[in-house]
């Protein structure tokens, strides 16, 4: 049986809307539907993988490639005081969309450590 595809996925496939903020043709970033902070925004890679766990040698080079999006984003977003950038791994981690995204939380102080 195929598996379901993800709601990023969907988002990634134009199924379902998302507010982009920036794209190139292996990223996308767009903000998150139930906002964490005055900016939140998910990044994901448009190609499918669950999470930093499935990730090996031959990743980094995107991986490298992924890091320097965010930071493009972050800048887009006038993030100049700083921000947060999290990937949550697995039950534990706290993933509850399983393909790879990393949040960037901006625009008010945030506590560390976190819950
Ligand atoms: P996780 O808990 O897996 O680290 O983060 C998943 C994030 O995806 C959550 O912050 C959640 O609010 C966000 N999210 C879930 N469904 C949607 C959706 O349909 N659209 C958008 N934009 N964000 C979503």
């Amino acid at each position: 049986m195929t598996p379901a595809k993800t709601i990023f996925k969907r988002i990634i496939d134009g199924e379902i809307p998302a507010k982009i903020v920036l794209e190139n043709e292996r990223f996308l970033a767009f903000h998150d539907v139930s906002p964490q902070a005055p900016v939140h925004v998910l990044v994901i890679p448009k190609h499918e993988i669950v999470s930093l766990a499935d990730v090996g040698p031959a990743d980094a080079a995107w991986l490298g490639g992924i890091m320097v999006f965010i930071r493009d984003v972050a800048e887009h977003l006038g993030l100049s005081k700083g921000y947060r950038v999290v990937t949550n791994i697995g039950s534990d981690g706290g993933q509850s969309v399983p393909h790879l995204h990393f949040h960037i939380l901006g625009q008010r102080q945030l506590q560390w450590p976190p819950g």
